[in-house]
């Protein structure tokens, strides 16, 4: 996952990764994820004059909560992945550099050494699926006894919170 920048710009060098990664520790202590891939990282890295791309695609299969009744749900993501990396300009102050990296398209990286591994961690990150649901047609927790309503219908009586949600969706129609 470690390139070094001026010997594969010097010499337009070509790298296929083919490599899982363990990324369990990413998401310890999140709730909402059960099990979290290895990382497939199938990339090509290469070197051209001033900078250097890493392209391709980022596979991993997932255990979320589903968002309403919190039972797992498998879900494969392919993440294209295409990132350009460029040395930092060395004049430049830490907080300039951050500015100046959001209006390019490269990021900077200081001094010779790319390490890739926190950039495929961010994009795994960045698309971890939002709400998740388990099925379509999921009826979620009870909110009042916390019985998932997909197994059987607690017969708690929810009106009174119904009524607040349609009074709800009345208000942001106006
Ligand atoms: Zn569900
Ligand atoms: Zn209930």
């Amino acid at each position: 996952m470690q390139f070094r920048m001026q010997e594969m710009m010097n010499k337009g060098l070509k790298a296929t990764l083919n490599e899982k990664l363990d990324v369990s520790d990413l998401f310890k202590g999140r709730g909402d994820v059960y099990h979290s891939g290895p990382l497939h990282v199938s990339l090509e890295v290469t070197g051209h004059e001033g900078y250097i791309t890493a392209e391709g695609m980022l596979t991993a299969d997932l255990e979320l909560a589903c968002s309403r009744c919190l039972e797992p749900v498998k879900e494969r993501v392919s993440i294209p992945f295409f990132e350009q990396f460029a040395p930092a300009a060395k004049e430049e102050t830490d907080g300039e550099a951050e500015e100046a990296e959001a209006d390019n398209d490269f990021v900077e990286v200081a001094g010779d050494r790319l390490n890739l591994l926190p950039y495929l961690e961010e994009a795994l990150q960045l698309f971890m699926p939002f709400a998740p649901l388990c099925d379509q047609n999921c009826k979620g927790l009870c909110q009042t006894c916390g019985q998932n309503l997909n197994e059987k219908a607690c017969g708690c009586n929810n009106e009174r919170v119904d009524v607040r949600f349609a009074a709800l969706k009345d208000f942001f129609k106006e």
